[in-house]
């Protein structure tokens, strides 16, 4: 990222090439950490995997298949049996706590269904460090959802960390091994690892200042000793505010981005030699995106100020929990409005209908409810793809 230059690679044909840029914003994301505990990611993809990409969840939905496929053979050891059918979460965050209602309703309300003799031997945990789960939530919804995982027969381990994972072998049989910072163990047969996130390569290696792993910027978004010219936003960046890797997050900061350039910077000539060691002017007043939605956004002016830097406005948390069932926390939200929580059915209904809103095409918006209509009715499909 040297000389107003970005080097990049085809990665289909291995071609490498620079690209010259007048602005760069990056906006890389994370990817998730293992904090370096043995064999997490040497097991990533076979037994341990990630929760981040689409291809994980494709990897996560055939890994439990096969296990029950595996498990269903009535020449199978019973300690390799319990092996497969043991699922480990591992994680209290909402990623973590959504999978592992969402896998709950999967394996107990669809899998068995077609084997129904499996059932008993399910086992499911979820292991997260800290005191509690969904540690940025209201603590009532916190302990609600807590509660709620413990009513579904989930071994929830709080103030436990996942030290070590080995393979083994037991009465000949190879088996997959979590050890637990408080010394017990449990076998697993998958390991869905959502603990946390740390920097994506290129920007580790960069020699961008990095704050707990994330591109320091300033208010505006701006890398320092760029000349206002490269940008950072999304989960790979943080300003002093120290925000949360969310989608709002990013939402926000590429909408301020987007007008800043739209309305001040595009007026600073770029192209022209004068100004390749001038400093691009700072931009003039964005007002911030309250609003989840375009439709309102005329209420974003009447409810905030404008400010030339970046203001992210809280609309709330929310956290779903299978099929009719959530939390959404209201209280620290910038909305105008009831600083509220919610649970259960209410909170499913908001939670269902701000994704459905904030899809970006008609078609997905039409498809969704579709898709949750006949899991309702059918199930949902247990077939590996
Ligand atoms: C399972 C899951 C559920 C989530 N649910 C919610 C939710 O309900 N609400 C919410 O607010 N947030 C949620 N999040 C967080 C949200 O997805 C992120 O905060 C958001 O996607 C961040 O956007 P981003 O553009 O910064 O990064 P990303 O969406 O991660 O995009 C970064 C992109 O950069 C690409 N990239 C990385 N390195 C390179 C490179 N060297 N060259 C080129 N490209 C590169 C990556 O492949 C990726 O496509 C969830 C995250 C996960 C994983």
């Amino acid at each position: 990222m040297d000389e107003r230059t970005v080097a990049c690679e085809d990665l289909y044909k291995g071609v490498k090439f620079d690209v010259r840029y007048d602005y760069l914003c990056i906006a890389g994301g994370m990817k998730s950490n293992t904090f370096n505990t043995p064999k997490v990611a040497e097991l990533e993809g076979v037994v341990v995997f990630f929760l981040k990409h689409l291809y994980h969840a494709r990897q996560i939905r055939n890994r439990i298949v096969e296990c029950f496929e595996r498990a269903s053979n009535y020449t199978i050891p019973v300690v390799q049996r319990d092996r497969l059918l043991s699922f480990i979460v591992v994680g209290g965050g909402p990623t973590s706590c959504e999978f592992m209602s969402e896998l709950h309703d999967f394996v107990t309300k669809d899998v068995v269904k077609w084997y129904p003799e499996l059932a008993p031997h399910i086992k499911l945990t979820l292991v997260e460090a800290g005191p509690g789960i969904l540690g940025s939530f209201d603590k009532a919804l916190s302990e609600y959802y807590l509660e709620k995982l413990r009513e579904m027969d989930i071994d929830v381990k709080l103030s436990t960390a996942v030290s070590a994972i080995e393979e083994r072998y037991v009465d000949g049989e190879q088996i997959t091994v979590a050890k637990f910072g408080d010394g017990t163990e449990q076998n697993f047969g998958v390991m869905v690892w959502s603990a946390g996130l740390s920097p994506v390569n290129f920007l580790e290696k960069s020699n961008l200042a990095m704050e707990r792993g994330r591109v320091a910027v300033d208010n505006y978004l701006r890398v320092p000793n760029s000349k206002g010219r490269v940008f950072a936003l999304g989960d790979c960046a943080t300003t002093s505010e120290s925000l949360p890797p969310t989608a709002t997050v990013a939402e926000q900061s590429a909408l301020y981005l987007a007008d800043c350039f739209n309305n001040y910077h595009s007026k600073f000539d770029v192209l022209d030699k004068k100004n390749d060691n001038k400093d691009v002017p700072l931009p003039g007043d964005v007002t911030p995106y309250l609003m989840p939605w375009n439709a309102l956004s005329f209420l974003n002016k009447l409810f905030c100020d404008s400010s030339p830097e970046f203001q992210y406005k809280n609309r709330g948390s929310m956290a779903s929990m299978g099929f009719g069932g959530g939390v959404t926390d209201l209280k620290k939200s910038d909305l105008p409005g009831l600083k509220s929580t919610m649970s259960g059915q209410a909170s499913y209904l908001v939670w269902s209908s701000t994704y459905l809103t904030k899809q970006l095409s008609l078609q997905n918006m039409i498809l969704i409810p579709m898709y949750w209509f006949k899991a309702l009715i059918f199930g949902r499909d247990i077939s590996r793809f």
